[in-house]
């Protein structure tokens, strides 16, 4: 065992009121995300793990991980959900794996902005702000497992961020609560510009504790799945609604013919977000491919009688 490892192994002695992880298939699959996806990174991160994790509950937890960490040189790396999918909640060199799905508790969304801790699911989050007004202004399609300091800390935006861009773009995150790492860690409130220096920085510049983000009005989507003949006039139909501000949009898919060799009736983003949806296929006009649309489209009343117009409309 190295040095290193035998100072992570003693960490549970000195700070026994923890949630520790030392069951080595545990750690291990805490030291994995989604970098399987890739066969160079399968390869390159094969063996590669923290040599012990740890589950904090609240701020004080993680000070007391923090420090004992930073006075044994003990590397950290911090974990969201891990749905990753580059590494980055791998650790390279071993040490300790800072589990922050127990601290995500929401705070509170009023005024158009909401904020809570960084282990918080975005999708518990967007349940919280739904009932106040409110739902996040991006999610991934992992929304259902990740987290808001992973989404921040390694991700880009998702569904909405047609409308609010990224999660870089101005505007959107206005807050960050972040402790250093260092014998004594600091905890310091960084807004706007200033908050943003930690955004995609992968955990190696500090430890998000809390977010404060711009919120989107609550919306009731619905999806919609519209059929066309022509690729062209489905290109430009699809383009139009992207584009046009006043049409109120979570996301726009647009697919190609074949559509119907996907393995499931609609691929995920039509069927998560209220997506006006477009297949372009002259094949689309026959039965057997528009079928999957058009059962999709009649779940709801008001997708059915709009279906019906679009099919009195189409091309
Ligand atoms: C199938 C699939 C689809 C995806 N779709 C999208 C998408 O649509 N949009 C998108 O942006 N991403 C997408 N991703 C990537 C990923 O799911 C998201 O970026 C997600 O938000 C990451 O959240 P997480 O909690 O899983 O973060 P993790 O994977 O746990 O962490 C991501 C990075 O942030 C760091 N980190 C985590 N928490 C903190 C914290 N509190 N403080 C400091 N650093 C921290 C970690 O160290 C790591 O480097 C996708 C991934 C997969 C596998």
């Amino acid at each position: 065992m190295t040095l290193q490892a035998q100072r992570a192994a003693s960490l549970p002695e000195q700070l026994p009121e923890l949630d520790w992880i030392v069951d080595p298939i545990k750690v291990g699959r805490l030291s994995a995300d989604f970098a399987w996806f890739s066969p160079v990174l399968k390869a390159q991160l094969a063996g590669k793990r923290g040599d012990i994790a740890v589950r904090p509950r609240s701020e004080d937890e993680i000070r007391q991980v923090v420090a004992a960490c930073a006075r044994a040189q003990v590397p950290i790396t911090v974990r969201g959900s891990g749905t990753g999918n580059y590494g980055q909640s791998t650790p390279l060199h071993g040490g300790l794996v800072l589990d922050l799905s127990g601290y995500n508790a929401f705070g509170w969304a009023r005024g158009g902005v909401g904020r809570a801790q960084a282990g918080i699911r975005l999708a518990d989050f967007d349940k919280a702000a739904r009932p106040l007004g409110y739902e996040l202004r991006w999610l991934p399609s992992t929304f259902r497992s990740a987290s808001l300091g992973g989404l921040f800390g390694g991700g880009f935006g998702g569904a909405g961020s047609i409308t609010y861009g990224p999660v870089a773009a101005p505007g959107n995150v206005l807050g960050a609560r972040v402790m250093t790492v260092e014998p004594e860690p600091r905890v310091l409130e960084l807004r706007d510009a200033e908050a943003m220096l930690l955004h995609h920085t992968y955990g190696t510049t500090g430890i998000v504790l809390e977010l404060e983000v711009a919120l989107a009005p609550a919306q009731a989507w619905m999806e919609t799945v519209a059929v066309f003949t022509e690729f062209d006039v489905a290109l430009h139909f699809a383009n139009d609604v992207a584009a046009n501000p006043a049409l109120i949009k979570k996301d726009v898919c647009f697919l190609g013919a074949p559509s119907r060799s996907t393995s499931s009736p609609l691929p995920m983003p039509c069927r998560k977000a209220a997506t006006p949806c477009f297949s372009s296929s002259p094949s689309a006009a026959s039965p057997a491919c528009a079928r999957p649309w058009h059962t999709m489209a009649a779940r709801s009343p008001t997708a059915r009688a709009r279906q019906k117009s679009r099919q009195a409309d189409a091309p």
